[in-house]
């Protein structure tokens, strides 16, 4: 499997298993603070150190947790 990369240009790098999600469940207040996040501009980068998963798996995750339409490119 090629490497993932990282924009430089991100301010945040946050991790979704046990901070956004655990198992199957969304965290309390996980997913006013993705609203607030993209709603701020900032440039971001939700991690997994599951290789596993695709951008594209763990965006229609998400998506199934309630936190639809982060692009992949938003996620590695
Ligand atoms: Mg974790």
């Amino acid at each position: 499997m090629a490497a993932r990369r990282v924009s430089l240009n991100t301010e945040y790098l946050i991790d979704m298993d046990g901070v956004l999600y655990r198992e199957n469940q969304l965290i309390p207040g996980a997913k006013e603070f993705v609203t607030a996040l993209i709603a701020s501009g900032a440039p971001f980068v939700f991690l997994t150190n599951n290789s596993s998963p695709t951008p594209e798996d763990l965006s229609v995750r998400l998506g199934h947790l309630g936190l639809p339409g982060i692009s992949p490119q938003h996620l590695s």
